[in-house]
């Protein structure tokens, strides 16, 4: 059972809509996405990667909490930036480097409907940029070489 979007599939590269109603059923599709991400071994999900193009993600960064981030803007990301190697569910077995700030200022909604601010630095920084990446239709690839981009693309198409 897989539920997971692979990277090809049109909603993946959607902008995402804005959640009008925090209620009960949002509430169960993040513990849903939270169950989905662990088991994935995932340390990040956004809901286009389950085929819904709603601005939600959930995070699960080492040494951090699971959480929820729902209708979110990023407040403010660092001028100082760094490379990591990313890898994401939906490009399954693809990994690179990817540069991006080193830390980032978010405000997001939880699903009991508080808003809240958060700093973050470190992998949970590049997790939240990532998965807020997704909600505008952006994968991590886009920031590889056009020739990279290729490569990885026609492994997928092959399937
Ligand atoms: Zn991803």
């Amino acid at each position: 059972m897989n539920k997971i979007k692979i990277i090809g599939e049109p909603v993946l590269r959607e902008k995402s809509e804005l959640i009008t109603d925090i209620d009960e059923e949002i509430a169960k599709l993040a513990q849903d996405m939270g169950v989905i991400m662990q088991e994935s071994n995932g340390i990040g999900l956004a809901a286009p990667q389950i085929g819904l193009s709603k601005r939600m993600f959930v995070t699960y960064a080492p040494n951090d909490k699971l959480r929820v981030f729902i209708n979110p803007d990023i407040i403010m990301t660092s001028p100082e930036t760094s490379a990591y190697e990313e890898g994401c569910l939906s490009i399954p077995g693809v990994y690179a480097d990817v540069t991006r700030s080193s830390a980032v200022a978010i405000q997001a909604f939880n699903e009991k409907g508080k808003l809240f601010k958060l700093d973050a630095d470190g992998i949970l920084a590049r997790v939240i940029l990532h998965e807020y990446d997704h909600l505008q239709g952006k994968m991590f690839v886009d920031y590889l070489s056009e020739k990279k981009q290729q490569r990885i693309l026609k492994k997928f198409r092959k399937k």
